[in-house]
Formats: structure tokens, sequence, C-alpha cells
């Protein structure tokens, strides 16, 4: 079994370098290159990040690695090649620019893979394989990890191109989750850098519903979590080139806890001018108070929703429940 992992990585390397030789060398790789270079990426950022390109071929690949006697069902487990119907293989990754996936250690387990243009899917990603458990991985991890560990925070984003444009921009304490949903593993790796995250989610819907995913993930992992909010409808990587790194910062330093950011989105939503509307929030609100582990935040939190709610903060106190959460 460890012998296999091993050949896996080995598959993955010759994989790794196969894409980035087309990525900085083919004539075939130029639109990629020039895709690239459209969207701010220049050739050190590639060069760290191992991008590659996959070339608009069946039997890339497939022909690479026969050439060298690799066998091809290491290949197919790692998704980088598909069975025919017929017998034989072809490539999974064609006509893609290809992000290397790497753990902790920086090997390479996975690619991500996005088109040239507006055709759909926009990105595939590898599957999972005996090296890569995506529950447990997170983009840039391996870049990212020094920075988290020095400063003591993460900043989680969706990503890869919001990871390429903060790491651009000297942010160097980022981590992408490329689109699954937080999971307790992510926040497991986080907690061996990090004593505190930040989520920088999309400003859209699925970006939202990922904040309060992660929010109440950290929660219940007693991780200390705030949330950078962006211009509606940006990412992270739009934001930052369309409004500069330093209003980034400012946003950064704007930050509002989670259960702050969730009681303010409760409060827009729902409206504080009905029963009904304040209700509701508390409703939402008394369970996640009540994982807060600090009686003194827990207090603080109950005094202020409590005001802006117009209710008697015992009563918040007694929804609560548990222990000791006194407010006098
Ligand atoms: P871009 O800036 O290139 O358009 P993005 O990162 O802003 O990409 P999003 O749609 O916000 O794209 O998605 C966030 C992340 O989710 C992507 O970086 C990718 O990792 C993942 N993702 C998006 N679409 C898909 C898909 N169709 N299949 C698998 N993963 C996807
Ligand atoms: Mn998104
Ligand atoms: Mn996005
Ligand atoms: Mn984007």
């Amino acid at each position: 079994r460890q012998d296999e992992r091993e050949e896996l990585y080995g598959v993955m390397e010759l994989a790794v370098g196969l894409y980035r030789e087309a990525l900085e060398r083919s004539e075939e790789g130029g639109a990629a290159r020039r895709y690239l270079e459209g969207r701010g990426v220049d050739g050190a950022m590639a060069e760290a990040y191992r991008l590659g390109f996959a070339p608009d071929r069946w039997d890339y690949l497939t022909r690479h690695l026969q050439h060298r006697s690799v066998s091809l069902d290491l290949a197919e487990k790692l998704g980088l090649v598909r069975r025919r119907d017929g017998g034989g293989f072809y490539d999974t990754f064609r006509n893609r620019l290809l992000f290397t996936i790497a753990d902790i250690h920086g090997r390479a387990i996975g690619f991500g893979g996005r088109v040239l243009d507006d055709s759909l899917p926009k990105y595939i990603n590898s599957p999972e394989s005996p090296i890569y458990r995506k529950s447990e991985v997170l983009f840039g991890v391996s870049l990212a990890k020094g920075a988290m560990r020095e400063m003591g925070t993460a900043i989680v984003v969706e990503g890869y191109f919001d990871h390429l444009a903060l790491y651009q921009a000297g942010v160097r304490n980022v981590v992408a989750t490329c689109g699954t949903a937080m999971t307790e593993g992510h926040i497991k790796l986080l907690k061996r850098y990090a004593g505190k995250v930040y989520t920088l989610f999309d400003a859209d819907g699925a970006g939202n519903k990922a904040t309060l995913r992660a929010m109440d993930l950290c929660l219940d992992a007693g991780f200390p979590v705030h949330v950078v909010e962006l211009t509606a409808g940006e990412d992270p990587d739009s934001f930052i080139r369309k409004e500069g790194s330093e209003a980034f910062s400012s946003r950064l330093a704007r930050a509002r806890s989670g259960l702050d950011y969730f009681f303010r989105q409760l409060v827009r939503d729902e409206g504080t001018a009905t029963v009904e509307g304040k209700v509701k929030i508390v409703d939402e609100l008394a369970p996640r108070l009540a994982k807060v582990g600090n009686d003194i935040e827990r207090e603080l939190y109950v005094r202020e929703m409590s005001r802006v709610l117009g209710v008697d903060p015992r009563s918040l106190v007694r929804r609560i429940g548990g222990s000791g959460s006194s407010v006098a």
C-alpha cells in the first residue's frame, strides 16, 4: 500500500513535469500563456504554483506515460486518464490550464483544470485517490503554512485565482477550498498552523452559504473565525484587481467576528420591526451563542444583541440555557 502511494506520487510528478513543459514551451501552450498574462499571472507565479497546460489531445499524457512504461492503471487511480469503452485509455484533462494541487509537503496530489474561455464546465478537478482526500486538503497550504504560523492567522478563499491574486499581492497566509464545502478536516489542518481564521469567500449567494457553514464549523470546533466582506458580486481576485491591495487591506482590517456577521445578516434579512422577525432571530442566534466557550465573550454578545433586538438580556440568556451565562 505504501509502495503504491509512492508510485502514485511518482506518476503525479511525471504529469506535472509534462504539463509544465507544455505551458512554458510548447506551441500549443501559447493560448494558455496569453490567458495567464491576461489574468495578471507572471512566470514566477506560474513556477511557484507549478501551473501547467493540458493540450487539446486525447493521448498527450497517456502516450507520455506509455513511453515510460508507467502503469496506466495507476494514472487511472489518480483520475489522470480514463478507460475507453473499447479498451485503452484517454486523457482526462484536455485543453485546460492546470493548477497543481499539493499536500502540506508540497507533493503534487491532483489537478484543477480551467477552460481558457467561457465553455462549461469551467473547472474540472482530480477525483479523490489514495493520495488525495479532499476533505483534508486545502489548495496552497504548502506555500502558506510558514506565513500562517508566523502570523497566527489563516485566510480561506474559494478559488485558485483568488489564492494567486492574494499571494501576488503579498498576502501569504492564504488557502483555498476550491469549491468544496469546508470540513472538520480542513479546520483540523488550519489549527495546526493558526489560532484564528478569516473567511474571504465570493460576495455572492454561494459564497455567503459557504461563509455560514464555515462559521458554524468553527463555532463547533471552538476556533475563532472572522468574516471579510467584499463588494457585492466580487471575489478576492476581481476585488484586488479592481480596487487595489490597499482597499483589500482595509476590508481585511474591518472583518467582523463570525457571530457579529451572522447577527447583522439576520437583522438585515428578518428585520427588527416585527415580533416575528425578532423571534426568528433569537431562534437562530441562541443555539450559536450557546457554543461560545468564553463567558465574557458570550456576555458581551448577549448585551449587544439584546440591546439591538430590544429584549431583556436575561430572556436571551434563558434561551441560550447551559451553564453560567449570567448577565447582570
Ligand atoms: P475564475 O476566476 O477563473 O472564473 P473562480 O475561482 O472565481 O474562477 P468560482 O465559480 O468562484 O470560480 O468557483 C470557486 C472555485 O470552485 C474554483 O476556483 C474551483 O476550484 C471550484 N469550481 C468552480 N466551478 C467548478 C466546477 N464546475 N467543478 C468543480 N469545481 C469548480
Ligand atoms: Mn464562487
Ligand atoms: Mn470566484
Ligand atoms: Mn474569480
